[in-house]
């Protein structure tokens, strides 16, 4: 028996370096993982501008108190540039993001002057109000993307503003994705008696494409070793990881290591958690390779554990595990100690705090408990049945 954090760091020891990089146009990065630290290059914003739409002065003009009245000469847009210099006495009306001219320091908001004609009157204001700096958003030559950064939205809008048009990305890791059984039934086909349908490459292939990477679908591989055999090796070809479910346990039936044995390189792994004992890690050609157990909870919960940190250090992340936070257990939960147990739970906010109970049966069939959950509860190993207002660690997921 392993721990379960044993077993992920010996997995991520395995996987060498990221993907390869590949430029691609801001339109199709949204999700992907940054290979190079973006610089900026230039200022943004580029330079000092107005805030609001008024009058731009030199705050040394307006005096501490009383009012003032100043000669306007002139109107500049958002987009253009003021040719001139303000002299003493003068202001210009200005609109939202129109560069401060030559000579300004300062804007008063339109509500709070008086227009008369072609003069303004003001009153005190704080020098430099209503403006924005040059570079007060990004100043060039800092690293505002880091390397190993997800691309969300604003990222992308980061990266825009200093006109970049394209960015250097990590490459997608292709994961294919075979079920194993000769239980195992295509949904859509006719059931034969004592078959199941197949729900694993469905659900695996959801969260294949969560973790950001393309899912390749190989079908079902029938408990046959020379099928099996083949049908991996088929799919090592084209996929930088191979997934399966089933077949790894200790029964008669179960392959997935003896062909492995042969074809590649397997570490065979009795994890210590509920559910998902079995785990198969190793190689085959130049894949990864994954198998997990054949029970619906138990695979969709390895994927989680084992799965997804391998692949988002294939596609170049910085960060390969989602930070747990802690809720209150408002019900008994069973416990073994010995072993980390992952309850489905449903986590809300009540009474002023994260509450969480459990979707009732836990069995690692019940693929149904995952759909009322929102959460795994994760109770560590060292602790023995957890009572009604303890402590305990949640992980939620989509
Ligand atoms: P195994 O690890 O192959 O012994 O499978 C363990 C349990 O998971 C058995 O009850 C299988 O019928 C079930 N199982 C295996 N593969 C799938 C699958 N693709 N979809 C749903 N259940 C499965
Ligand atoms: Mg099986």
């Amino acid at each position: 028996m392993i721990s379960v954090r044993d077993a992920q760091a010996h997995i991520l020891d395995r996987i060498p370096a990221a993907a390869p990089p590949e430029f691609l146009p801001l339109a199709a990065a949204l999700g992907r993982v940054l290979a190079d630290d973006v610089r900026a290059e230039m200022d943004v914003p580029p330079t000092d501008n107005s805030a609001v739409d008024g009058y731009a002065v030199a705050s040394a003009d307006v005096p501490g108190t009383g009012t003032y009245a100043l000669e306007v000469v002139g109107e500049l847009a958002a987009g253009s540039i003021f040719a001139g210099t303000l002299r003493t006495g003068q202001a210009l009306r200005i609109m939202t993001g129109a560069p401060m001219p030559d000579g300004a320091d300062t804007v008063y908001p339109q509500e709070v002057v008086e227009r008369n004609g072609s003069r303004v009157i003001v009153g005190p204001l704080k020098p430099g109000a209503n403006t924005r700096r040059r570079g007060e958003d990004v100043q060039a030559g800092a690293v505002v993307l880091p390397a190993g950064g997800v691309l969300r939205p604003q990222e992308i809008g980061v990266a825009a503003s200093l006109g970049l048009a394209q960015l250097l990305v990590r490459r997608k890791p292709r994961v294919a994705i075979l079920s194993t059984g000769d239980e195992v039934a295509e949904p859509g086909s006719v059931r034969k008696p004592g078959q199941i349908y197949d729900s694993n490459r469905f659900s695996l292939r959801g969260l294949v494409e969560g973790a950001g990477a393309i899912a390749v679908d190989d079908g079902i591989v029938p408990d046959q070793f020379d099928e099996l055999h083949a049908r991996l090796l088929r799919a090592a070809e084209h996929a930088d990881v191979v997934l399966t479910s089933g077949g790894v346990s200790v029964g008669d039936h179960d392959l997935v290591k003896a062909v492995l044995q042969q074809a590649g390189g397997i570490d065979f792994w009795q994890v210590a958690m509920q559910p998902g004992r079995p785990l198969a890690v190793g190689s085959i050609g130049r894949a990864h390779f994954f198998g997990l157990p054949g029970n619906p909870v138990a695979s969709m919960l390895t994927f989680h554990l084992f799965v997804r940190p391998a692949l988002w250090k294939l596609a170049g992340r910085r960060q390969l595990f989602v930070q747990p936070f802690r809720a209150t257990a408002v019900e008994p939960m069973g416990k073994k100690p010995g072993r980390r147990e992952f309850k489905r739970g449903i986590l809300t906010y009540e009474n002023d705090r994260w509450e969480v109970r459990t979707t009732g049966p836990q069995g690692s069939g019940i693929l149904s408990s995952m759909t009322a959950a929102n959460c795994f509860v994760v109770i560590e190993e060292e602790r023995g049945d957890v009572s009604a207002g303890e402590r305990v660690w949640v992980e939620p997921f989509q």
